[in-house]
């Protein structure tokens, strides 16, 4: 898989989702539920995170702020305290909700 940097991460209030450019030109919109529902943590993953990353939902969830950590990835701060997901930037890339993300993974 290539690797990706985002180039800017923005916050969408008002429709609920992180807006990423990447540095290959490419946006996706994640919506808050989207992001939050797959966090990377261990809280939220357990043990078995190897058989892949589930979904865990949390309806209304709200952002706090996105901070970055290193050079390699960011971590979400949500509205009830929850802050441990790291996000690697290809993780992130990977979660990329828009269609053509997707139809890419699918033929994977
Ligand atoms: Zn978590
Ligand atoms: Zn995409």
């Amino acid at each position: 898989m290539e690797k990706h940097i985002p180039v800017e991460i923005n916050h969408v209030k008002a429709q609920r989702l992180v807006r990423i450019t990447w540095d290959d030109g490419h946006v996706g919109d994640y919506p808050l539920e989207h992001l939050r529902g797959y966090c990377p943590c261990a809280l939220c993953q357990g043990h078995d995170a190897a058989l892949g990353t589930k979904f865990i939902s949390v309806p209304g969830v709200g952002l706090q702020t996105i901070a970055p950590v290193g050079n390699y990835a960011v971590e979400f701060h949500w509205q009830d305290g929850h802050s441990t997901g790291i996000y690697s930037y290809d993780y992130l890339r990977s979660l990329c909700p828009c269609a053509a993300c997707v139809s890419e993974q699918e033929s994977e």
